[in-house]
């Protein structure tokens, strides 16, 4: 099993749900709504890219969601990162293979 399928242990995962409440705030990423003040919701570890695309635990890449935008969200790509992906590589400027 490769570290990044390892699973996370309760502190590592309370270490960087705290990290990342000092960076974002008590906040979901997605929907804005404040764990504090509903606290039946539950917050998760959400991976901003896919887990899939970029395997591992690192902040850079990690977000707090509450659980429902995180299963909403599932496996797919943001759609602010699409839409930039997008303006990026726009169909018009692919050139035809030889
Ligand atoms: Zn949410």
């Amino acid at each position: 099993m490769s570290a990044a399928r390892v699973p996370l242990t309760e502190e590592q995962r309370a270490y960087l749900q705290c990290a990342i409440q000092t960076r974002d705030g008590r906040r979901c990423f997605y929907c804005r709504r404040n764990f504090r003040r509903r606290p039946g919701r539950r917050k998760t570890l959400d991976h901003y890219i896919p887990h899939r695309l970029w395997p591992g635990w690192e902040l850079d890449n990690l977000v707090l969601a509450c659980e429902r935008c995180n299963l909403a969200k599932a496996d797919s790509l943001p759609w602010p990162l699409v839409w930039l992906l997008l303006a990026v590589h726009r169909p018009e400027r692919w050139e035809l293979a030889a």
